[in-house]
């Protein structure tokens, strides 16, 4: 075969289903069948054109698959083997990889963005949505999935799991801490479930869809406050005694959240950016206390490489979280316009879809 099917930008609004050639398999590569993929929300900042890449570039970057073709220099790895990559393909010898900072690998900008040069798949390369994919730095990246777990067990891995653990994680949650997370989309919910699994003993999550709140429960959180329901600031303030949180993560990307998640800290309290943000943000002089009240603010992008994946499919392994109930519809790749359109418009309680090809 030298053609397949691949999930294509054309122009703001249009990501449609293309025949596309088959990449070409350098050394230090990898050729993956895609067995099951999704969509995410940056996807969308994508179709709609707020987040800018080339015309006839594959979207897609949380792959599940088979080796098909390991490239000549690649050892310790098998064809036919079942794999996962992160979202986030670091070289694993850039600067920004031996600071510590592997997604933003690379160097340069993008359209006015500072590098994020570790977010490849469907960024600046072919991404996942699609029959085949090509993995830059192979050996940095492939990850063995567990015998025994099924695709839609390790499905979140790639990103949403990564990313919204890495809330938590970059918010430096400690044992005891009272956590808020706004928003509770996928990678809400999983900041969530991070939270908790780092030790967080009250978790007030910020949501106003019934489904989502009631996932959001089995996630990990012991207050849902709505925030259709009176000030989110106000309650959060008056479910911890106007104490404030610890760690408020931010999980959707907006002003109001982000001006909420500020609101909320005690003083000396981090909050942890997770959103994709789509405008310039404003930060008010009050909840900021001028500068001087010892906040840390901190953004992540999620981290990825090989062994951030074994971490992460060996907490779904070991049975510490499942996150099946995330995946809520389930498309063929041939749909996957009619995939983007439910998850665009958010119809029908979609949190996830799984495609497969
Ligand atoms: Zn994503």
């Amino acid at each position: 075969m030298t053609m397949m099917k691949a999930a294509v930008f054309v122009e703001p609004n249009r990501i449609v289903l293309e025949d596309k050639k088959m990449p070409d398999v350098g050394p230090l590569d990898a050729l993956i069948r895609i067995t099951t993929t999704t969509i995410c929300g940056t996807d969308i900042h994508i179709l709609k054109g707020e987040y800018p890449v080339e015309r006839g570039l594959t979207i897609g970057h949380e792959p599940v698959g088979v080796i098909e073709k390991l490239g000549s220099a690649v050892s310790g790895y098998a064809e036919g083997q079942r794999v996962i990559a992160g979202a986030i393909t670091p070289s694993g010898h850039s600067n920004a990889c031996l600071c510590g900072c592997h997604s933003q690998d690379g160097a340069g900008t993008k359209h006015g963005f500072k590098p994020m040069g570790g977010w490849r798949f469907g960024n600046t390369i072919d991404g996942a949505q699609a029959e085949y994919l090509l993995v830059p730095d192979a050996m940095t990246n492939l990850a063995p999935i567990p015998d025994g777990l099924t695709d839609e067990q390790v499905l979140m891995c790639p990103d949403i799991m990564s990313t919204g653990f890495s809330g938590a994680e970059s918010g430096a949650v400690k044992i005891g801490d009272t956590v808020a997370v706004f928003a509770q989309g996928p990678i809400g919910l999983c900041a969530t479930a991070g939270a908790k699994l780092m030790g967080a003993t009250t978790i007030i999550t910020v949501e106003s869809v019934p489904a989502r709140m009631e996932i959001s429960r089995k996630m990990g959180a012991d207050h849902v406050v709505d925030f259709t329901k009176g000030d989110v600031v106000d309650q959060i303030m008056a479910l911890t005694d106007g104490r404030g949180v610890d760690v408020a993560i931010e999980a959707l990307g907006r002003q109001e959240t982000f001006q909420g998640a500020l609101r909320v800290l005690r003083p000396g309290g981090t909050l942890s950016s997770l959103g994709v943000y789509s405008s310039d943000l404003v930060i008010p002089l009050g909840p900021f206390s001028a500068g001087l009240g010892d906040n840390k603010i901190v953004t992540t992008l999620c981290p990825g490489g090989k062994e951030r994946m074994r971490r992460l499919m060996s907490v779904i392994e070991s049975s510490r979280l499942d996150t099946r109930p995330l995946v809520t519809h389930r498309y063929k790749l041939e749909e996957i316009e009619a995939a983007y359109d439910l998850f665009a418009n958010q119809r029908d309680g979609v949190l996830k879809v799984a495609i497969t090809p």
